[in-house]
């Protein structure tokens, strides 16, 4: 096993005005870590992951599978296993010739051959399907069966770029589990690509959330949701609400800020935040830690609500409070809220965190 490191990694690419499609990218990927790289589209998640197989080479910067530097080795120099959201195979090909396509290009033939793609496939949980033809297969099926092809070559690194958004919901979430299911066996440092946060929290050991070719944080899905370092990453993982607050005093790990109503939470904020009285600190509030309430309240932040939606789960409010808007997702809601009504809220301290701009 090994790890994959970047050292301040850019891409630009010709005639793109000069602007950057991956932005001085630091990552550090341990040996048999399942990461993931996560973003809106256009952020340069695809860019990076071809600069790690060698698809593309880095404008600067460096790229290393442990100690080896591999930043201008071509791709079939760096043992990488790939997987695409569609699929790549050979429709006219059966299973079995689909999985050995790699063993054959590295001129591993006969009984060996037959023995490691009937261990990929077995791996995947496709035993005696090697005969099938591709379009005898489920979505789900098919894309097992690239992966038995990314494996079968016994790469050092396996690559997945959105691998299950062909997907429907439900076989998505199954085979989400799946290829952590496969990983973990394999042991292999895997490297995953996905604009969809959800996905991204439930399979990763660490996440990197990108924007605009930069890296906004890394972290477990715990440490980027409950301490999101930006406000993007804040909106983008569990939609937070972002608050404009004044700051009324200011400590080295903590700011205590001014609500709408004139009461003050102290409230923690990472070390270096660099605020100080009369600033405005961004505080993030996810919208299933405000608690719901009576106008009335002495606790009560009061509000108006402007939009209710039911998802079954929860009942997602917005409610105006002196003109900042607040989503509130909430399991038990105390009357039947609609739009126009007064409502208060509870904005407990110990759930509200300082984020960056
Ligand atoms: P993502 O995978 O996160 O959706 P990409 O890495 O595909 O994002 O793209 C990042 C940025 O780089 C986008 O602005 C995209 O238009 C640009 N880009 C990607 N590939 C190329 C290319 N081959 N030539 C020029 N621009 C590209
Ligand atoms: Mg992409």
């Amino acid at each position: 096993m090994i790890g994959v490191t970047l050292e301040s990694v850019s891409k630009r690419f010709p005639g793109a005005g000069g602007a950057a499609a991956v932005d001085n990218v630091d990552i550090s990927i341990d040996a048999g870590e399942f990461f993931t790289l996560l973003g809106p589209s256009g952020c340069g998640k695809t860019t990076t992951l071809r600069m790690i197989a060698g698809f593309y080479f880095p404008t600067s910067g460096r790229i290393r599978f442990g100690s080896e530097d591999v930043t201008r080795k071509p791709p079939n120099k760096r043992d990488t296993g790939m997987v695409f959201q569609n699929y790549a195979l050979f429709p006219h090909m059966s299973v079995a010739q689909n999985v050995g396509y790699g063993l054959k290009i590295r001129k591993i033939r006969g009984a060996e051959a037959r023995r490691r793609i009937d261990e990929a496939l077995r791996q995947v949980h496709l035993d005696g399907y090697g005969d099938r033809r591709i379009d005898q297969l489920s979505g789900g099926q098919q894309q097992r069966v690239a992966l038995a092809r990314a494996l079968v070559i016994r790469p050092r690194t396996l690559l997945l770029d959105e691998p299950l958004s062909n997907l429907d919901a439900k076989l998505r979430e199954e085979t989400r589990a799946e290829i952590r299911r496969i990983q973990r066996e394999a042991g292999i440092t895997s490297i995953y690509v996905t604009h969809d946060q959800a996905e991204a929290m439930a399979m990763s050991d660490r996440i990197a959330v990108m924007e605009g070719g930069r890296v906004q944080q890394i972290g477990t899905p715990q440490e980027i949701y409950h301490r999101p370092a930006t406000t993007f990453v804040a909106r983008f993982i569990g939609r937070s609400n972002v608050l404009s607050l004044p700051v009324v005093a200011a400590d080295v790990q903590s700011v205590e800020v001014r609500l709408p109503d004139g009461a003050t939470r102290t409230v923690a904020a990472p070390s270096g935040h660099g605020l100080t009285e009369t600033a405005t600190a961004l505080v993030s509030i996810r919208p299933e830690h405000i608690g719901l309430c009576g106008p009335e309240d002495p606790d009560a932040l009061p509000g108006r609500v402007t939009d209710v939606e039911f998802t079954g789960i929860t009942t997602n409010l917005t409610v105006d409070v002196a003109g900042q808007e607040l989503t509130v997702a909430a399991v038990e809601v105390p009357a039947e809220p609609a739009v126009g009504d007064r409502i208060g809220l509870r904005l407990p301290a110990a759930r509200m965190w300082v984020v960056r701009p």
